[in-house]
């Protein structure tokens, strides 16, 4: 008779949010499996848990497949955590839980906290349909590149981000979904300097600049999806760019003309947009 596998989510920041069944589960199975043994052996000393630990982390997860799937195989049960929320999401388990599967062997969810959902139920913006895009890539080419393939998406979309990347992150989603898309900046949630606030993407990174220690921490983005007026202030914004630049070294009636090429939209409109953007003050 099989084992069961258990997926079993850990508090993101406050310990309170551990729940009962989880620290059951985890008192109870034949062994703990951790993306950080040292981590979860704080986690379970703090609990008086006494289950034994072994590591199974991005590196290190196929190679140590063939051994838990034995014991689940056996009939152990082991339960599977990361190092802070949800397993899988952003965090290793993934390899595990489909060979389990695979293998026939039950797997069963101990749900509890996620800073995907924590940001989500606090943003105050649409959570009937969302997309998790997880970490925007660290490369600003391919960043922007992946912005720009999600710029007109319809559904809510939440990104997950680290303290060294936060501000680039928010500018490249500032210039590829419009500076005044609506968005929700969470940081440090559940923990002691727990803030979130709902602004435009240029807002909130002026806001994360206000103070210094505002960048440090751990951060999840939520970002409005696209309707039809944000496609459309997006579009003038990249309009508006392109003309700023060439009004840097060229007079009105050029910008407009070589704009109106590139970018496909009346001349006339363009030469009327170019007074304008030369009359506001820099
Ligand atoms: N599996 C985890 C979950 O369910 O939330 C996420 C793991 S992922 C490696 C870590 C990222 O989640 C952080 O870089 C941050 O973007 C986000 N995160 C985790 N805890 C957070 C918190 N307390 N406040 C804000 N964001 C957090």
């Amino acid at each position: 008779m099989s084992g069961i596998l258990y997926v079993v989510a850990t508090p993101i920041g406050n310990l309170g949010d551990f729940s009962p069944r989880a620290c059951a589960t985890l008192a109870e199975a034949d062994v703990v499996a951790a993306e950080d043994t040292r981590r979860t052996r704080r986690l379970l000393q703090h609990f008086g848990i006494h289950t034994p630990l072994v590591s199974l982390h991005e590196h290190n997860e196929r190679r140590r497949l063939p051994e838990l799937i034995e014991r689940l195989a056996q009939g152990a049960s082991v339960a599977l955590v990361s190092d802070a929320g949800t397993p899988l999401l952003s965090d290793p388990g993934f390899l595990l839980v489909r060979q389990a599967r695979q293998c026939g062997v039950r797997v069963s969810p101990v749900p509890g906290p996620s800073a995907l959902v924590a940001a989500l139920s606090i943003a105050g913006l649409p959570t009937d349909r969302f997309a998790f895009e997880g970490f925007p890539p660290a490369r600003p080419a391919a960043r922007r590149r992946a912005f720009t393939a999600l710029a007109e998406e319809p559904r809510t979309l939440v990104f997950y981000e680290s303290s060294h990347r936060i501000l680039e992150s928010l500018a490249d989603m500032a210039a590829c979904f419009g500076a005044e898309r609506q968005g929700l900046l969470a940081r440090e949630l559940t923990k002691r300097f727990e803030e979130s606030r709902l602004d435009t993407l240029s807002g909130l990174r002026a806001w994360l600049q206000e103070e210094p220690q505002r960048v440090r921490g751990e951060f999840v983005v939520v970002v409005a999806g696209c309707t039809e007026r944000s496609a459309e202030e997006a579009e003038q914004e990249a309009v508006d760019r392109t003309l700023e630049v060439l009004l840097r070294h060229l007079p009105v009636k050029q910008a407009a003309a070589i704009a109106a090429e590139l970018t496909g939209e009346a001349r006339n409109r363009l030469y009327a947009r170019a007074l304008e953007l030369e009359r506001k003050p820099h």
